[in-house]
């Protein structure tokens, strides 16, 4: 029997979690919908319910949340917002009790 954790994880995710349905929460780092690559955004997405939380890497009004100094105007690698979307995806699947309907 294989299950959901043993299957081959989809190239561009970063990080899975398992949730207390069974189902898991992908990581992607992806470009945004109208900007062309390199990636601009972290991405989670539930394949039990389909909930989805993205960060873009972009600072605007959002910036002043971190409480520090930032280097630039633009997140390179994601790496104030990743952190964010890691705790998103993990408070998640600590309580979706969704299941993906079988295909
Ligand atoms: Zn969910």
């Amino acid at each position: 029997m294989t299950t959901q954790t043993e299957t081959a994880w989809p190239e561009n995710v970063i990080a899975r979690y398992l949730t207390v349905g069974g189902a898991t929460v992908d990581m992607f780092e992806e470009s945004g919908y109208y900007i062309p690559t390199p990636p601009t955004q972290t991405r989670a997405h539930c394949n039990g319910c389909g909930e989805e939380q993205i960060e873009e890497w972009g600072f605007s009004i959002s910036a002043h949340e971190y409480g520090r100094e930032q280097p630039a105007d633009f997140d390179a690698n994601g790496q104030w917002v990743t952190p964010r979307v890691h705790q998103w995806a993990q408070s998640h699947a600590e309580t979706c009790r969704a299941i993906p309907k079988p295909a």
